[in-house]
C-alpha cells in the first residue's frame, strides 16, 4: 500500500508538470484527491491493514494528499500568472508605431479665392447678391442694352433652354444680376455677385462651357470712373500684393458708359515683358465701366440722379493668375494630386 501511494504521488506530479491549462488541472484534482479519486480509493482499504500499520499508512497517506494539492495550487498560480503575462503581451499598445493620418480636405482654389474676394469687398461695406443661372433674355440681354440683334450676342452665344423660343437660357455673365438688384433696390447700391456663367464654348486651356464671374455694381449719387479704379486697385493689391499695377484701356461694352477693360502688371515678369504676357508686361483681367444712363433707366433708376460703375471679373483667370496655373481644365478634371497643393 505505501508502495501505490508512492507510485499515486509520483505520477500526479508529473501530470501536473505537462499540465498547461487551468481547465485540466481542475481534472486533475478530481482525479486524484476526489471523492472518487485515486487516493480515496486507497484510503478506502485502510480496513484491511493490520493495526500496527493503520497509524503509518494513514501518516502517509495524508502526507501525499497534501503534496498533491501543494503542487496542484503552486501549478494554479503558475498557469494563472502565465495566462496574466500572455494577456498583457497580446493587449499592449506599440507606442512607437505612426498613428493614422486624418485627411482634413481643401477648398478647391476657386472657392478658396472666391472667398478671399468676397472677404475684400464686405471689408468695403458691399453686400453678396444672389441670381439666377437660368434667366430670361430680359435680364441677361435686352435689359443690359443688348437688343436682339446686337452683335456684341455673337461672343456670348449660350445655353438656351427648348421649347421656350430661345427666351429662357443659362446666364452668359454675372451681370444678369445687376438687372434683378436693380429692380428691386433703390440706390445706394454697393453688391457683388460670384457666380457660374455659361458659353457653348469648346474645351481647351482657356475656355469651358462653364465658368465663374465675380460682377460688381455700386449705384449711388456722384459716383465717378475714380470710384471705379480705387475699388478695382485696392482689390488687386489684396490679391496680388502692393507692387502690382493696373492699367485702364479703353473699350466698349453695351451696358457700360465709358467702359474699359483692365489689365494687371504681369505676375511673372512684373512689367518687364515675358512669354506669359507675351512681351506686354501686362496680362487683361477684367472688364469694367460706368453704367450705362439706359440701363439705370430700364431697371427704374433716374439717371440724371444717380450714377454707377460695374465690373466683372473672371474668376478662372484670377486664380490661374495668383497660382501660375496654366490650364483651365485642372480646375475641372478633381485630380487630387493639383487639388492638394492649395
Ligand atoms: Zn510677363
Amino acid at each position: 500500500m505505501k508502495e501505490q501511494l508512492e507510485k499515486i504521488e509520483a505520477k500526479a506530479k508529473q501530470e501536473l508538470v505537462s499540465c498547461s491549462e487551468i481547465k485540466a488541472l481542475d481534472e486533475l484534482r478530481v482525479r486524484y484527491l476526489g471523492k472518487k479519486g485515486e487516493l480515496t480509493a486507497i484510503l478506502k482499504q485502510m480496513g484491511s491493514l493490520s493495526p500496527e500499520e493503520r497509524p503509518v499508512i494513514g501518516q502517509l497517506a495524508n502526507k501525499v494528499r497534501a503534496d498533491i494539492e501543494e503542487a496542484l495550487s503552486s501549478r494554479l498560480a503558475a498557469l494563472k500568472s502565465e495566462a496574466q503575462a500572455a494577456k498583457i503581451r497580446e493587449e499592449a499598445i506599440d507606442i512607437t508605431l505612426p498613428g493614422k493620418k486624418i485627411s482634413y480636405g481643401k477648398f478647391h482654389p476657386l472657392t478658396k479665392v472666391e472667398n478671399e474676394i468676397r472677404e475684400i469687398f464686405m471689408g468695403m461695406g458691399f453686400d453678396i447678391a444672389d441670381g439666377p443661372e437660368i434667366d430670361d433674355d430680359y435680364h441677361v440681354f435686352e435689359a443690359l442694352n443688348l437688343p436682339p440683334d446686337h452683335p456684341a450676342r455673337d461672343t456670348q452665344d449660350t445655353f438656351y433652354i427648348a421649347g421656350t423660343n430661345e427666351k429662357i437660357l443659362l446666364r452668359t455673365q454675372t451681370s444678369s444680376v445687376q438687372v434683378h438688384v436693380m429692380e428691386n433696390r433703390k440706390p445706394p447700391i454697393r453688391i457683388i455677385s460670384p457666380g457660374r456663367v455659361f458659353r457653348s464654348d469648346a474645351v481647351d486651356a482657356t475656355h469651358s462651357p462653364l465658368f465663374h464671374q465675380i460682377e460688381g455694381l455700386v449705384v449711388d449719387k456722384g459716383i465717378t470712373m475714380s470710384d471705379l479704379k480705387g475699388t478695382l486697385e485696392t482689390l488687386m493689391k489684396k490679391i496680388y500684393g502692393n507692387e502690382c499695377s493696373l492699367r485702364f484701356r479703353p473699350h466698349h461694352f453695351p451696358f457700360t458708359e465709358p467702359s474699359c477693360e483692365v489689365d494687371i502688371s504681369c505676375f511673372n515678369c512684373g512689367g518687364k515683358g515675358c512669354s506669359m504676357c507675351k512681351d506686354e508686361g501686362y496680362i487683361e483681367l477684367l472688364g469694367a465701366g460706368m453704367v450705362h444712363p439706359k440701363v439705370l433707366e430700364n431697371c427704374g433708376i433716374d439717371s440724371n440722379i444717380y450714377s454707377g460703375f460695374a465690373f466683372g471679373i473672371g474668376l478662372e483667370r484670377t486664380v490661374m493668375g495668383r497660382y501660375d496655373i496654366n490650364d483651365l481644365r485642372l480646375f475641372y478634371e478633381n485630380d487630387v494630386r493639383f487639388l492638394e497643393q492649395f
